[in-house]
């Protein structure tokens, strides 16, 4: 079985990747994408011209603009805001570099997990088959990124490595796996694991709860909800309504299995709502990753914030016309994760039209950045890559789509979770300082 849109990731393997070097990173990235043979022709001739040999180019911070300027020639459009000295001169580099963060310094990474748990998953002991499948793919995402022990690494010391320390992310939102049915009995991610990530980092992370699947028992997931909100004091869910169950999944709009949950939410105070949709992978039934679900649930809780992980897509254009063609709805926010990561590089047209589409019909208050880190390893070569893209003249003249302004993206980047997540940007600002300066001292 095989996760057609990671396959090109596959090639990563072959170059063992530095987990804190985003540019190299994000260059392998391009070079093994849909683009990655000419992309890699070119790279000799940029090397050139920064007089550097093409090894010492591509191991350099100059190749992952490199990349970009390629995309651009080659497809003869604007995908990357680039000029062509960022990619031969290292001080042009550095401080095009400077002047992005200094444009957008507030990131608010709303899709990040750690992905382990105490005793891990050994098949036939505590995982089935199917639960060791998605173990496995997600090894081999982490190890093409740089991680050598796979989901072993995606652990709480390195969430705070990598995302809190060396990436730009002001705050991580994180959120843990159930599918307890394929991990005996317990949630793939515990929460108790995962609470760690609060506990020492708690000025710079927001947890969110999941694992709630009304196919167990309504009784027992509005237990575990209240259990939840009561001794984890969490700030939102992030669930999946396909389920590891023998009925394979269930729908927001269920009045009977899913209305009690969203009611409970209510009085319990708990605001955002998060759901995978989109991105059908593995054991799990497609339809589930629809978004229709979301169009009464957000009528009927007109106070939730229905928010759709990875933005539904492929299925983002139905996602988008829930409110497209609804613009009086409030409470519809799409997240990018994954979404944004496995298109950039490879399908830089179809990144456009994604974040196009859900731009222009969602609106810019209603899009969230996330990078589903650290199943990506280090998010920074995202954090840069989204500052640097743009949706091409062509297609904002031929869709309707908004202009990628810094204003936008500041919005996406961080000012549209803080608001729904009521973050205090001053003292994330001051945490994030703190954290970074550690890292100086390390
Ligand atoms: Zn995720």
């Amino acid at each position: 079985m095989e996760f057609n849109i990671l396959q090109h990731f596959k090639g990563l393997e072959s170059v063992p990747l530095d987990p804190y070097n985003a540019d190299q990173i994000g260059a392998s990235l391009f070079m093994t994408g849909n683009m990655g043979p000419k992309i890699t022709a070119k790279m000799d001739g940029y090397a050139q011209k920064a007089g550097l040999s093409r090894r010492g180019f591509l191991k350099s911070s100059l190749a992952f603009p490199a990349a970009m300027v390629a995309v651009n020639e080659i497809t003869g459009m604007e995908f990357f805001e680039v000029g062509s000295a960022e990619a031969a001169d290292l001080d042009a580099k550095k401080e095009a570099t400077q002047l992005a963060r200094a444009g957008s310094d507030f990131i608010v990474d709303v899709h990040t997990h750690v992905c382990t748990r105490p005793g891990h998953y050994v098949e036939g002991v505590n995982a089935s088959a199917r639960g060791m499948w998605f173990v496995q793919l997600l090894d081999d995402l982490g190890k093409a990124f740089g991680l050598p022990n796979g989901t072993r690494d995606m652990n709480v010391e390195n969430y705070g490595k990598l995302i809190l320390q060396e990436s730009d992310t002001t705050v991580g939102i994180f959120n843990p796996f159930g599918f307890r049915e394929d991990y005996g009995g317990q949630d793939m991610i515990p929460m108790e694991y995962q609470v760690q990530v609060r506990n020492r980092w708690p000025k710079s992370t927001i947890m969110l709860a999941g694992g709630l699947t009304p196919n167990q028992g309504l009784s027992e997931t509005l237990d575990r909800l209240n259990m939840y909100a009561e001794q984890y004091k969490i700030s939102g869910l992030k669930l999946y309504t396909f389920d590891a169950t023998k009925k394979k999944g269930w729908w927001f709009d269920d009045e009977k299995l899913a209305y009690p949950i969203w009611e409970e939410c209510r009085r319990l105070g708990i605001k955002n709502i998060g759901c995978h949709k989109g991105i059908p992978f593995g054991q799990f039934y497609a339809r589930y990753a629809h978004a229709e679900d979301f169009d009464a649930a957000a009528d009927d809780f007109l106070d939730l914030n229905f928010i759709a992980y990875h933005a539904a897509w492929p299925y983002h254009a139905e996602l988008a016309a829930l409110k497209g063609f609804k613009p009086q709805r409030k409470n519809l926010y799409a997240e990018v994760g994954s979404t944004f990561a496995a298109t950039v590089t490879s399908r830089p047209m179809e990144c456009a039209h994604v974040l196009g589409t859900l731009l222009r019909d969602l609106g810019p208050d209603s899009v969230l950045w996330g990078t589903d880190s650290l199943l990506w390893g280090n998010p920074q070569w995202q954090i840069d890559a989204f500052r640097k893209f743009q949706i091409p003249d062509q297609l904002v003249e031929g869709y309707g789509y908004p202009k990628l302004t810094p204003e936008l993206k500041r919005k996406v980047l961080g000012e549209n979770a803080a608001r729904l997540w009521n973050i205090d940007r001053a003292a994330a600002m001051h945490a994030k300082a703190e954290i970074v300066g550690q890292r100086a001292i390390a």
